[in-house]
Protein backbone atom coordinates (compact mmCIF):
# COMPACT_ATOMS: atom_id res chain seq x y z
CA UNK A 1 0.00 0.00 0.00
CA UNK A 2 1.77 3.75 -0.69
CA UNK A 3 1.50 5.73 2.10
CA UNK A 4 1.53 9.82 1.94
CA UNK A 5 1.31 12.44 4.19
CA UNK A 6 -1.88 14.40 2.67
CA UNK A 7 -4.64 13.72 0.37
CA UNK A 8 -6.78 16.30 -0.61
CA UNK A 9 -10.34 15.44 -2.10
CA UNK A 10 -11.44 17.70 -4.74
CA UNK A 11 -9.33 19.74 -7.56
CA UNK A 12 -11.77 22.79 -7.13
CA UNK A 13 -10.50 26.24 -6.22
CA UNK A 14 -10.64 25.36 -2.31
CA UNK A 15 -8.93 22.21 -2.51
CA UNK A 16 -6.26 23.90 -4.42
CA UNK A 17 -6.18 26.38 -2.33
CA UNK A 18 -5.11 24.07 0.85
CA UNK A 19 -3.22 21.31 -1.19
CA UNK A 20 -1.13 24.51 -2.11
CA UNK A 21 -1.52 25.78 1.24
CA UNK A 22 0.10 22.55 2.52
CA UNK A 23 2.37 22.01 -0.03
CA UNK A 24 3.72 25.27 0.79
CA UNK A 25 4.49 24.51 4.40
CA UNK A 26 6.75 21.43 3.38
CA UNK A 27 3.62 18.65 3.74
CA UNK A 28 3.52 15.91 1.25
CA UNK A 29 0.55 16.35 -1.10
CA UNK A 30 -1.78 14.48 -3.41
CA UNK A 31 -4.78 15.64 -4.94
CA UNK A 32 -7.62 13.15 -5.80
CA UNK A 33 -9.98 14.45 -8.46
CA UNK A 34 -13.13 12.11 -9.61
CA UNK A 35 -13.11 14.48 -12.81
CA UNK A 36 -10.70 14.85 -15.68
CA UNK A 37 -9.10 18.37 -15.17
CA UNK A 38 -8.97 21.00 -12.22
CA UNK A 39 -12.18 23.17 -11.62
CA UNK A 40 -14.71 21.92 -13.42
CA UNK A 41 -17.97 21.71 -10.89
CA UNK A 42 -19.05 24.77 -9.01
CA UNK A 43 -15.70 26.18 -9.45
CA UNK A 44 -16.42 26.95 -13.09
CA UNK A 45 -20.22 28.06 -12.42
CA UNK A 46 -19.96 31.06 -10.73
CA UNK A 47 -20.55 34.85 -11.01
CA UNK A 48 -16.45 35.03 -10.47
CA UNK A 49 -17.10 38.37 -8.12
CA UNK A 50 -14.81 39.22 -5.56
CA UNK A 51 -17.03 39.56 -2.48
CA UNK A 52 -16.51 42.57 -0.29
CA UNK A 53 -18.18 40.83 2.96
CA UNK A 54 -20.93 42.86 3.12
CA UNK A 55 -23.98 40.63 4.29
CA UNK A 56 -22.90 37.87 6.02
CA UNK A 57 -23.82 37.02 9.58
CA UNK A 58 -20.99 39.38 11.43
CA UNK A 59 -18.61 36.61 13.11
CA UNK A 60 -19.84 33.47 10.99
CA UNK A 61 -17.03 32.07 9.19
CA UNK A 62 -18.37 33.44 6.06
CA UNK A 63 -18.14 36.87 6.82
CA UNK A 64 -14.36 36.71 8.34
CA UNK A 65 -13.08 34.61 5.54
CA UNK A 66 -14.62 36.42 2.92
CA UNK A 67 -13.05 39.64 4.39
CA UNK A 68 -10.06 38.57 5.11
CA UNK A 69 -9.84 36.30 1.89
CA UNK A 70 -10.58 38.95 -0.06
CA UNK A 71 -7.31 40.97 0.93
CA UNK A 72 -5.30 38.42 0.51
CA UNK A 73 -6.81 37.30 -3.15
CA UNK A 74 -6.35 40.80 -4.36
CA UNK A 75 -2.56 40.11 -3.37
CA UNK A 76 -2.29 36.85 -4.79
CA UNK A 77 -3.59 38.20 -8.10
CA UNK A 78 -1.55 41.27 -8.19
CA UNK A 79 1.83 38.95 -7.41
CA UNK A 80 0.92 35.97 -9.49
CA UNK A 81 -0.39 38.18 -12.90
CA UNK A 82 -3.82 36.99 -12.27
CA UNK A 83 -6.63 38.69 -14.46
CA UNK A 84 -9.03 40.73 -11.80
CA UNK A 85 -10.51 44.21 -12.04
CA UNK A 86 -11.49 45.43 -8.61
CA UNK A 87 -14.36 47.34 -10.57
CA UNK A 88 -16.96 47.81 -7.56
CA UNK A 89 -20.15 46.88 -6.77
CA UNK A 90 -23.22 49.86 -6.42
CA UNK A 91 -26.28 48.39 -4.78
CA UNK A 92 -29.19 50.64 -5.76
CA UNK A 93 -32.50 51.56 -4.27
CA UNK A 94 -35.26 52.09 -6.22
CA UNK A 95 -38.24 52.77 -4.00
CA UNK A 96 -38.11 55.09 -0.62
CA UNK A 97 -38.56 52.27 1.90
CA UNK A 98 -35.30 50.07 -0.26
CA UNK A 99 -33.30 53.42 0.53
CA UNK A 100 -34.30 53.54 4.34
CA UNK A 101 -32.96 49.93 4.12
CA UNK A 102 -29.15 51.41 2.75
CA UNK A 103 -28.06 52.48 5.95
CA UNK A 104 -28.33 49.10 7.96
CA UNK A 105 -26.75 47.55 5.20
CA UNK A 106 -23.99 49.53 5.74
CA UNK A 107 -24.05 49.08 9.61
CA UNK A 108 -24.15 45.66 9.08
CA UNK A 109 -21.22 45.93 6.48
CA UNK A 110 -19.39 47.82 9.24
CA UNK A 111 -19.75 45.06 11.97
CA UNK A 112 -18.23 42.60 9.42
CA UNK A 113 -15.28 45.04 8.75
CA UNK A 114 -16.11 46.54 5.24
CA UNK A 115 -15.98 50.34 6.76
CA UNK A 116 -15.41 51.46 3.30
CA UNK A 117 -19.20 51.62 1.73
CA UNK A 118 -20.18 55.11 0.72
CA UNK A 119 -24.01 56.09 0.64
CA UNK A 120 -24.35 57.82 -2.34
CA UNK A 121 -27.70 60.34 -2.97
CA UNK A 122 -29.78 58.92 -6.59
CA UNK A 123 -27.54 61.90 -8.80
CA UNK A 124 -24.32 60.77 -7.70
CA UNK A 125 -25.05 57.64 -8.44
CA UNK A 126 -26.21 58.54 -11.98
CA UNK A 127 -22.93 60.54 -12.71
CA UNK A 128 -20.81 56.93 -12.12
CA UNK A 129 -23.78 54.44 -14.11
CA UNK A 130 -25.55 57.44 -16.76
CA UNK A 131 -28.22 54.50 -17.40
CA UNK A 132 -28.93 53.40 -14.11
CA UNK A 133 -32.55 54.73 -12.40
CA UNK A 134 -32.29 54.86 -8.92
CA UNK A 135 -33.00 56.81 -5.87
CA UNK A 136 -29.85 56.62 -3.74
CA UNK A 137 -26.68 53.99 -3.85
CA UNK A 138 -24.49 52.24 -1.70
CA UNK A 139 -20.90 52.24 -3.64
CA UNK A 140 -18.81 49.26 -2.43
CA UNK A 141 -15.40 50.04 -3.39
CA UNK A 142 -13.36 46.83 -3.07
CA UNK A 143 -15.59 44.30 -4.66
CA UNK A 144 -14.69 43.27 -7.68
CA UNK A 145 -14.12 40.29 -10.57
CA UNK A 146 -11.62 37.89 -11.17
CA UNK A 147 -10.75 35.09 -13.63
CA UNK A 148 -11.55 31.98 -11.94
CA UNK A 149 -9.66 29.67 -13.96
CA UNK A 150 -6.53 31.60 -14.19
CA UNK A 151 -6.64 31.57 -10.38
CA UNK A 152 -6.63 28.03 -10.02
CA UNK A 153 -4.41 27.31 -12.66
CA UNK A 154 -1.86 29.95 -10.49
CA UNK A 155 -2.61 27.49 -7.24
CA UNK A 156 -2.43 24.86 -8.97
CA UNK A 157 0.94 25.81 -10.34
CA UNK A 158 2.19 27.14 -6.82
CA UNK A 159 0.88 23.52 -5.57
CA UNK A 160 2.90 21.48 -7.85
CA UNK A 161 6.13 23.84 -7.68
CA UNK A 162 5.62 23.15 -4.09
CA UNK A 163 5.94 19.03 -4.69
CA UNK A 164 2.38 18.41 -4.69
CA UNK A 165 0.83 16.07 -7.30
CA UNK A 166 -3.04 15.82 -8.65
CA UNK A 167 -4.26 12.70 -9.77
CA UNK A 168 -7.40 13.16 -12.40
CA UNK A 169 -10.18 10.35 -13.13
CA UNK A 170 -9.82 9.36 -9.49
CA UNK A 171 -12.68 9.77 -7.14
CA UNK A 172 -12.52 8.35 -3.20
CA UNK A 173 -14.75 5.03 -3.41
CA UNK A 174 -14.31 4.48 0.45
CA UNK A 175 -11.77 5.28 3.60
CA UNK A 176 -11.59 3.66 6.93
CA UNK A 177 -10.21 5.47 9.88
CA UNK A 178 -7.35 3.22 11.49
CA UNK A 179 -5.70 4.51 14.82
CA UNK A 180 -3.81 8.16 13.36
CA UNK A 181 -4.21 6.83 9.85
CA UNK A 182 -6.44 6.90 7.41
CA UNK A 183 -6.69 3.92 4.78
CA UNK A 184 -8.36 5.31 1.29
CA UNK A 185 -9.60 3.55 -1.80
CA UNK A 186 -9.53 5.21 -5.09
CA UNK A 187 -11.23 3.81 -8.06
CA UNK A 188 -11.20 5.23 -11.51
CA UNK A 189 -8.54 4.11 -14.40
CA UNK A 190 -5.90 2.93 -11.64
CA UNK A 191 -7.53 1.60 -9.07
CA UNK A 192 -4.79 2.29 -5.41
CA UNK A 193 -4.95 2.28 -2.13
CA UNK A 194 -3.35 5.29 0.23
CA UNK A 195 -2.66 5.72 3.70
CA UNK A 196 -2.35 8.75 4.79
CA UNK A 197 -2.34 10.98 8.26
CA UNK A 198 -4.34 14.12 7.26
CA UNK A 199 -7.69 13.82 4.60
CA UNK A 200 -8.91 17.20 3.61
CA UNK A 201 -12.77 16.51 2.19
CA UNK A 202 -13.29 19.29 -0.44
CA UNK A 203 -15.38 17.43 -2.61
CA UNK A 204 -17.85 20.04 -2.85
CA UNK A 205 -20.94 19.37 -3.70
CA UNK A 206 -20.03 15.36 -2.86
CA UNK A 207 -18.39 16.26 0.53
CA UNK A 208 -21.41 15.01 2.47
CA UNK A 209 -21.31 11.86 0.05
CA UNK A 210 -17.85 11.38 0.57
CA UNK A 211 -17.69 11.70 4.56
CA UNK A 212 -20.22 9.37 4.54
CA UNK A 213 -18.08 6.67 2.83
CA UNK A 214 -15.55 7.30 5.67
CA UNK A 215 -15.51 4.13 8.37
CA UNK A 216 -15.01 5.43 11.42
CA UNK A 217 -16.30 8.73 10.87
CA UNK A 218 -19.30 9.85 13.33
CA UNK A 219 -22.43 10.11 10.77
CA UNK A 220 -24.71 11.86 12.78
CA UNK A 221 -22.48 14.89 11.59
CA UNK A 222 -22.61 14.74 8.24
CA UNK A 223 -25.01 17.10 7.33
CA UNK A 224 -28.01 16.50 5.01
CA UNK A 225 -27.35 18.02 0.98
CA UNK A 226 -29.30 20.42 -0.39
CA UNK A 227 -29.07 21.72 -3.96
CA UNK A 228 -30.03 25.38 -4.92
CA UNK A 229 -29.64 26.05 -8.23
CA UNK A 230 -28.45 29.72 -9.61
CA UNK A 231 -29.53 30.60 -13.57
CA UNK A 232 -27.66 33.12 -15.21
CA UNK A 233 -28.87 34.89 -18.37
CA UNK A 234 -26.59 36.81 -20.85
CA UNK A 235 -27.13 39.63 -22.40
CA UNK A 236 -27.29 40.30 -26.30
CA UNK A 237 -27.37 43.97 -25.60
CA UNK A 238 -24.46 45.90 -24.79
CA UNK A 239 -24.91 46.58 -21.05
CA UNK A 240 -23.62 50.43 -20.12
CA UNK A 241 -21.89 49.39 -16.79
CA UNK A 242 -18.82 49.45 -15.52
CA UNK A 243 -19.62 48.32 -12.18
CA UNK A 244 -21.33 45.41 -11.01
CA UNK A 245 -25.04 46.52 -9.82
CA UNK A 246 -27.05 44.77 -6.92
CA UNK A 247 -30.66 45.45 -6.18
CA UNK A 248 -31.39 45.66 -2.10
CA UNK A 249 -31.57 41.88 -1.54
CA UNK A 250 -35.03 40.54 -0.31
CA UNK A 251 -35.24 37.83 1.38
CA UNK A 252 -34.25 34.38 0.17
CA UNK A 253 -31.38 36.08 -2.05
CA UNK A 254 -29.33 39.05 -3.24
CA UNK A 255 -32.16 39.54 -5.89
CA UNK A 256 -31.53 39.78 -9.68
CA UNK A 257 -27.81 41.48 -10.01
CA UNK A 258 -25.54 42.93 -13.27
CA UNK A 259 -21.94 41.23 -13.19
CA UNK A 260 -19.61 41.78 -15.58
CA UNK A 261 -17.27 38.99 -16.53
CA UNK A 262 -13.94 40.13 -17.70
CA UNK A 263 -14.26 40.85 -21.10
CA UNK A 264 -17.12 43.42 -19.84
CA UNK A 265 -20.08 41.09 -21.16
CA UNK A 266 -22.69 41.90 -18.70
CA UNK A 267 -24.41 38.37 -17.09
CA UNK A 268 -27.83 38.77 -14.96
CA UNK A 269 -28.30 36.01 -12.40
CA UNK A 270 -28.09 33.89 -10.41
CA UNK A 271 -31.48 33.52 -9.21
CA UNK A 272 -32.11 30.67 -6.33
CA UNK A 273 -34.16 27.99 -8.16
CA UNK A 274 -34.26 24.46 -5.30
CA UNK A 275 -34.02 21.22 -6.77
CA UNK A 276 -33.54 17.85 -5.93
CA UNK A 277 -31.13 16.59 -8.19
CA UNK A 278 -28.24 18.10 -10.69
CA UNK A 279 -29.23 19.19 -14.13
CA UNK A 280 -27.43 22.66 -15.44
CA UNK A 281 -29.91 23.07 -18.05
CA UNK A 282 -31.43 26.87 -17.79
CA UNK A 283 -35.02 27.36 -18.42
CA UNK A 284 -35.68 30.09 -20.75
CA UNK A 285 -38.83 30.75 -19.50
CA UNK A 286 -37.48 32.14 -16.17
CA UNK A 287 -36.07 35.04 -17.86
CA UNK A 288 -39.76 36.47 -17.75
CA UNK A 289 -38.94 37.06 -13.55
CA UNK A 290 -35.85 38.89 -14.63
CA UNK A 291 -36.92 41.42 -17.12
CA UNK A 292 -38.96 43.72 -14.62
CA UNK A 293 -36.68 43.03 -11.88
CA UNK A 294 -33.57 44.30 -14.01
CA UNK A 295 -35.93 46.85 -15.37
CA UNK A 296 -36.16 48.60 -11.84
CA UNK A 297 -32.68 49.48 -11.94
CA UNK A 298 -31.95 49.80 -15.80
CA UNK A 299 -35.34 50.27 -17.31
CA UNK A 300 -33.91 50.82 -21.18
CA UNK A 301 -33.10 47.30 -21.22
CA UNK A 302 -34.61 45.93 -24.85
CA UNK A 303 -37.13 43.10 -24.88
CA UNK A 304 -35.71 39.96 -26.08
CA UNK A 305 -31.78 40.49 -24.80
CA UNK A 306 -31.90 37.87 -22.41
CA UNK A 307 -30.75 34.86 -23.41
CA UNK A 308 -30.65 31.39 -21.27
CA UNK A 309 -26.37 31.24 -20.46
CA UNK A 310 -25.46 28.70 -17.80
CA UNK A 311 -26.47 27.52 -13.91
CA UNK A 312 -24.39 26.40 -10.81
CA UNK A 313 -25.43 24.39 -7.51
CA UNK A 314 -25.19 26.20 -4.50
CA UNK A 315 -24.25 22.95 -1.85
CA UNK A 316 -26.26 23.78 0.50
CA UNK A 317 -26.65 22.10 4.13
CA UNK A 318 -30.03 23.45 5.10
CA UNK A 319 -33.28 23.65 3.70
CA UNK A 320 -34.87 25.95 2.16
CA UNK A 321 -36.60 26.92 5.25
CA UNK A 322 -33.41 28.16 6.68
CA UNK A 323 -32.27 31.31 5.65
CA UNK A 324 -28.73 31.59 6.58
CA UNK A 325 -26.10 28.79 6.46
CA UNK A 326 -22.83 29.13 7.36
CA UNK A 327 -19.37 27.40 6.13
CA UNK A 328 -18.71 24.21 8.42
CA UNK A 329 -15.15 23.43 9.14
CA UNK A 330 -14.80 20.04 11.24
CA UNK A 331 -11.82 18.98 12.34
CA UNK A 332 -10.82 16.15 14.92
CA UNK A 333 -12.25 18.41 17.71
CA UNK A 334 -15.23 18.56 15.99
CA UNK A 335 -15.27 14.33 15.16
CA UNK A 336 -13.25 12.72 17.49
CA UNK A 337 -11.33 11.25 14.07
CA UNK A 338 -7.52 12.01 14.06
CA UNK A 339 -6.04 13.37 10.98
CA UNK A 340 -9.72 14.28 9.28
CA UNK A 341 -11.05 17.62 8.04
CA UNK A 342 -14.73 18.28 6.70
CA UNK A 343 -15.64 21.09 4.36
CA UNK A 344 -19.60 21.14 4.16
CA UNK A 345 -21.41 24.09 2.54
CA UNK A 346 -18.85 26.00 0.65
CA UNK A 347 -21.44 28.12 -1.36
CA UNK A 348 -20.68 31.84 -2.24
CA UNK A 349 -18.23 33.13 -0.74
CA UNK A 350 -16.34 30.44 -1.01
CA UNK A 351 -14.67 31.73 -4.12
CA UNK A 352 -13.54 35.30 -2.85
CA UNK A 353 -12.77 32.89 0.89
CA UNK A 354 -10.14 30.60 -1.11
CA UNK A 355 -7.18 31.28 0.45
CA UNK A 356 -8.50 32.50 4.30
CA UNK A 357 -10.29 28.62 4.51
CA UNK A 358 -7.13 27.48 3.23
CA UNK A 359 -5.16 29.10 5.64
CA UNK A 360 -7.93 27.87 8.54
CA UNK A 361 -7.28 24.33 6.69
CA UNK A 362 -3.49 24.78 7.94
CA UNK A 363 -3.69 25.64 11.07
CA UNK A 364 -6.53 22.89 11.81
CA UNK A 365 -3.63 20.33 10.56
CA UNK A 366 -0.69 21.46 12.29
CA UNK A 367 -2.61 21.16 15.52
C1 LIG B 1 -24.32 30.07 -8.61
C2 LIG B 1 -23.08 30.33 -7.78
C3 LIG B 1 -22.46 31.57 -7.81
C4 LIG B 1 -21.32 31.81 -7.04
N1 LIG B 1 -20.69 33.01 -7.13
C5 LIG B 1 -19.59 33.26 -6.38
C6 LIG B 1 -18.92 34.50 -6.46
O1 LIG B 1 -19.25 35.33 -7.29
N2 LIG B 1 -17.88 34.73 -5.61
C7 LIG B 1 -17.49 33.80 -4.69
O2 LIG B 1 -16.60 34.10 -3.90
N3 LIG B 1 -18.06 32.58 -4.64
C8 LIG B 1 -19.09 32.28 -5.47
N4 LIG B 1 -19.68 31.05 -5.44
C9 LIG B 1 -19.12 30.03 -4.56
C10 LIG B 1 -17.92 29.31 -5.18
O3 LIG B 1 -18.15 29.01 -6.55
C11 LIG B 1 -17.70 28.00 -4.41
O4 LIG B 1 -17.66 28.29 -3.03
C12 LIG B 1 -16.40 27.31 -4.79
O5 LIG B 1 -16.31 27.15 -6.19
C13 LIG B 1 -16.34 25.95 -4.10
O6 LIG B 1 -15.15 25.32 -4.49
P1 LIG B 1 -14.88 23.84 -4.00
O7 LIG B 1 -13.49 23.55 -4.36
O8 LIG B 1 -15.30 23.70 -2.56
O9 LIG B 1 -15.94 22.95 -4.80
P2 LIG B 1 -15.94 22.42 -6.31
O10 LIG B 1 -15.50 23.43 -7.26
O11 LIG B 1 -17.30 21.82 -6.53
O12 LIG B 1 -14.87 21.28 -6.30
C14 LIG B 1 -15.08 20.02 -5.67
C15 LIG B 1 -14.33 18.98 -6.46
O13 LIG B 1 -14.44 17.73 -5.79
C16 LIG B 1 -14.49 16.72 -6.78
N5 LIG B 1 -15.04 15.50 -6.17
C17 LIG B 1 -16.32 15.26 -5.78
N6 LIG B 1 -16.43 14.03 -5.29
C18 LIG B 1 -15.21 13.46 -5.35
C19 LIG B 1 -14.69 12.19 -4.97
N7 LIG B 1 -15.45 11.22 -4.43
N8 LIG B 1 -13.37 11.93 -5.19
C20 LIG B 1 -12.56 12.89 -5.75
N9 LIG B 1 -13.02 14.11 -6.14
C21 LIG B 1 -14.32 14.40 -5.92
C22 LIG B 1 -15.36 17.32 -7.86
O14 LIG B 1 -15.19 16.66 -9.09
C23 LIG B 1 -14.88 18.77 -7.86
O15 LIG B 1 -13.88 19.00 -8.80
C24 LIG B 1 -20.81 30.79 -6.20
C25 LIG B 1 -21.44 29.53 -6.19
C26 LIG B 1 -22.55 29.28 -6.98
C27 LIG B 1 -23.19 27.93 -6.97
Amino acid sequence: MDRVECVVIGAGVVGLAIARRLALSGREVIVLEAAEGIGTVTSSRNSEVIHAGIYYKAGSLMARFCVSGKRALYRYCAEHGVPHRNCGKLIVATSGKETDRLQSIRAHAEANGVDDLQLLSGAAARALEPALACEAALLSPSTGIIDSHAYMLALRGDAEDAGAALAFHTPLLRARVKGDRIEIDAGGDAPMTLECSLLVNSAGLSAPEVARKIEGMPQELVPTPYLAKGNYFSCSARAPFSHLIYPVPEPGGLGVHLTLDMAGQARFGPDVEWVDHIDYVVDPARAERFYPAIRKYWPTLPDGALMPSYSGMRPKIVPPSVAVQDFVIQGPRDHGVSGLINLFGIESPGLTSSLAIADHVGELASR
